[in-house]
């Protein structure tokens, strides 16, 4: 038996021992927010994988992480995946921020923050969006002030995603407003329980509310907290956007297709459209969704080989570069494009946001449609994502 098999092995018998059936299939997931209550499974099951270094199993163990390779990763998650255990903790931090710390931290930070995070001990949100810097990002006006040992803040930002339960936000601030914008932003830490911030939810058209205006009015940022080095900020927040987008995009050591979030409730396509339209011959009855269904069901297989194959041609285990864009681009467009086809095989059975006209799947697909059409805009929008592969990965000129 080679080592990996006897880590499979392992793996799984801890894993059937240790995953509470609560924390199998679809519902919560831990998002580390202090300023939450989660059930008592999904709590347990964090704490659990957390003490293993399992919430993040590729992290040093240094800082909270597994220090698994990728291929022992690949096989953690594999076999969460065949007892349908969902991931035990996920948030900005464990997904985005920690990461790049990993790579831009110094010691102190890496010690102090990533082993927090590890833990499920906070939850962190992304200050970078402002109400006029949202594509144009290095125009961001919020004002960071050297004041010896600490920074004062003053600003606003927008669309911050669960920022009302966040502990801290990471974000994008201006230190040198007299040089070209994208040399005067460095990329501070700045915890949320403070006087100086303030945050007001703002409502989506799906109803739900996750994210938020963040007001920052004399707020602190202490210099222990500045990552990377002064009005260095931007090369560190891109570099958190590839993470981001590459999330989004379904790289990581798990293999095959995988959707980008963003969806609120996962359908079988082929089951809905058999139930809505009918079969004829055995097939879907009406041959111009079919064709639909079809060509979206060949994109996500083909989408799912070439995440396959970047994953593999990414040994060393590190996030690529600017190509993560073609993930973002291709992966959140698959993902809006299915929320919609499932509306239409729904008919107007789709359409529905409550009422006794609509069964309860019916309303959380309309739900999920609604929300899909912010998968292809966060994270930087499609247009932005498609200029980033035109300049950045194919070398065409500006
Ligand atoms: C659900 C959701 C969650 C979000 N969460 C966060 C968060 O947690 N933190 C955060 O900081 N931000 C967050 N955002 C903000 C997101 O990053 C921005 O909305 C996005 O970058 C677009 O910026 P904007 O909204 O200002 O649109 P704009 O930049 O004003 O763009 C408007 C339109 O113009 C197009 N456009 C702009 N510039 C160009 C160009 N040069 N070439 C071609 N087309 C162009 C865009 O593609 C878009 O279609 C979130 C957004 C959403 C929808």
């Amino acid at each position: 038996m080679t080592d990996l098999q006897a880590f499979r092995e392992e793996t799984r018998a801890w894993l059937a021992e240790n995953c509470p059936s609560g924390a199998r299939g679809p519902g919560e997931i831990h998002s580390g927010s202090t300023r939450q209550t989660f059930d008592a499974d999904t709590q347990l099951w964090m704490e659990r994988m957390a003490e293993k270094g399992w919430t993040v199993p590729s992290w040093p163990r240094e800082y909270g992480g597994g220090g698994l390779t990728d291929d022992e990763t690949r096989v953690l998650y594999q076999e969460m995946e065949a007892i349908g255990a969902r991931p035990p903790l996920v948030n900005m931090g464990t997904r985005m921020l920690g990461p790049t710390l990993l790579e831009y931290g110094t010691e102190a930070q890496k010690k102090k923050h990533l082993t927090l995070i590890a833990q499920g001990g906070a939850a962190w949100c992304q200050g970078y969006s402002e109400p006029g810097a949202g594509s144009d990002l290095a125009g961001l006006r919020t004002r960071a002030e050297d004041k010896g040992d600490y920074f004062l803040i003053n600003g606003q930002k927008i669309w911050t995603s669960g920022a009302h339960l966040a502990d801290w936000m990471f974000c994008l601030v201006r230190t040198d407003p007299d040089v070209p914008k994208h040399q005067g932003i460095s990329f501070l830490l700045v915890p949320m329980d403070q006087p100086g911030v303030t945050v007001r939810p703002i409502e989506l058209i799906s109803g739900r509310s996750h994210f938020c205006e963040t007001f920052l009015d004399n707020a602190v940022a202490d210099k222990a907290d500045l990552v990377g080095n002064l009005n260095e900020g931007w090369t560190v927040g891109k570099r958190l956007l590839q993470h981001e987008r590459s999330g989004q995009g379904g790289l990581g050591p798990s293999t095959g297709p995988r959707l980008p979030v963003g969806v609120t409730i996962d359908l079988d396509m082929e089951k809905v459209a058999v139930e809505y339209l009918g079969t004829s011959e055995g097939r879907i009855a009406d041959a111009a969704l079919r064709d639909e269904v079809l060509r979206w069901n060949m994109n996500k297989a083909a989408f799912g080989l070439t995440q396959r194959r970047a994953g593999e041609q990414a040994r060393d285990g590190k996030t690529p570069g600017e190509v993560t864009s073609v993930f973002k681009l291709f992966g959140s467009t698959l993902a809006r494009e299915r929320q919609e086809l499932i509306v239409r095989l729904m008919g107007s059975q789709g359409t529905g946001w409550d009422g006794a006209g609509f069964n309860e799947t019916e309303i959380a697909a309309a739900r999920s449609w609604l929300s899909s059409r912010a998968v292809t805009i966060y994270g930087g929008t499609n247009e932005i994502q498609a200029d980033i592969i035109a300049k950045r990965v194919l070398g065409l000129p500006d």
